[in-house]
């Protein structure tokens, strides 16, 4: 399985005629080793690797890292170097995404003979693609977060504020076994829901508003993410008919997904279909984003994305409308891309909520 992941780092080795690739992102290490501590290089060639960490992670790696060769390192970079040494290694490519400019000049600065590649953000994208170990990891997230949210629902009533509607959330999540809230979570009632990333407040949510919650549980250092929108009391004329259009953007998007379109593409699906409605104005934000070791990750679904779908990726769905003056509606998914269509990870209904 991690083998499988270390040969996606294959068509670096040819594009950018390298010898060995320089991981210094710790999840990006993770991935294609399994050491989950928060500090240490990895060195691969193409067919051997080494994980460099110090002395506070050396039994962590040895438990955790098989097929490679675990160092202990006092200093980083001179272990590196020596490294490089020993193996004779002239073209190296690193991750100069996350290679910050003062890394960089240090340690080029300390080797002679060896040459530097810079592989940018795409090498991220190795990890769009989930194997069937992280694809169970993501569902089990994902339910426990529903499963959470679904029990915190029923306290929803007018008087309760925003911000404890949130800590019962995150209280549910953990003790479901979730490590922690995937991110602060948004909870938006009323005329806050024109913003699409608000926070939740004291502001105590009221009877007749809409309430937004964009939730998310971690676990096993994988995410999850999912929103619903709940109307307090009976929703009135204009909330509905929102939430319908936002509903059937969401409801169009899910049923296209197939592999081999682009992310461009899928992403029209709902704009389009909220612009035909009337409300494409309103309308702001990308359809959706990879999620996975990060929150937000590769796959970008937006106008500007020409990633194309493949079996595997994993990302959400969230068409929203968010008008000034009046509120939001966001309704987000977490789907999973198969061979022919597509398959919801999170697991809370969609129809409104009217609590
Ligand atoms: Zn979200
Ligand atoms: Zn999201």
């Amino acid at each position: 399985m991690l083998k499988d992941r270390r040969a996606k780092l294959e068509r670096f080795f040819t594009s950018h005629k390298i010898e060995a690739i320089l991981i210094s992102s710790m999840l990006n290490i993770r991935y294609l080793s399994g050491f989950t501590g928060s500090e240490g290089v990895l060195l691969l060639t193409r067919d051997r690797f080494w994980l460099l960490c110090d002395s506070r992670y050396t039994n962590q790696a040895l438990a955790e890292v098989q097929a490679g060769e675990i160092r202990q390192f006092s200093e980083k970079q001179d272990s590196v170097r020596e490294l490089i040494e020993e193996l004779k290694l002239q073209r190296i490519g690193f991750e100069s995404a996350h290679t910050t400019v003062a890394a960089f000049m240090e340690f080029s600065g300390k080797l002679t003979g060896c040459e530097l590649v810079p592989i940018n953000a795409n090498l991220d994208q190795i990890r769009s693609c989930k194997d069937q170990d992280e694809i169970g990891r993501l569902g089990d997230v994902a339910r426990l977060a529903s499963e959470a949210f679904q029990a915190t629902v029923g306290l929803i009533r007018p008087g309760l504020s925003e911000v404890d509607l949130a800590r019962e959330l995150e209280f549910e999540m953990r003790r479901r076994g979730a490590d922690g809230r995937a991110f602060d979570f948004i909870v938006a009632s009323g005329e806050r829901g024109a913003m699409p990333h608000a926070r939740a407040t004291d502001k105590l949510i009221r009877s007749g508003e809409l309430v937004t919650i964009d939730f998310g549980a971690v676990k096993d250092g994988y995410y999850s993410d999912e929103t619903l929108t709940v109307a307090v009391g009976k929703p009135g004329d204009r909330a509905r008919e929102i939430y319908d259009i936002v509903k059937g953007a969401h409801d169009r998007a899910v049923s296209s997904v197939k592999p081999g379109m682009t992310c461009r593409d899928l992403d029209a699906v709902a704009r389009d279909y909220i612009q035909e409605c009337g409300y494409g104005e309103y309308f702001g934000h990308g359809l959706g984003h990879g999620v996975g070791l990060e929150i937000h990750e590769k796959p970008t679904v937006s106008p500007r994305s020409d990633m194309t779908i493949d079996e595997g990726m994993v990302f959400t769905i969230e068409p929203g409308i968010y008008i000034p003056g009046f509120g939001g509606i966001r309704i987000e998914d977490t789907v999973v891309v198969l061979a022919d269509g597509c398959r919801l990870l999170t697991q809370v209904p969609k129809e409104l909520i009217m609590v």
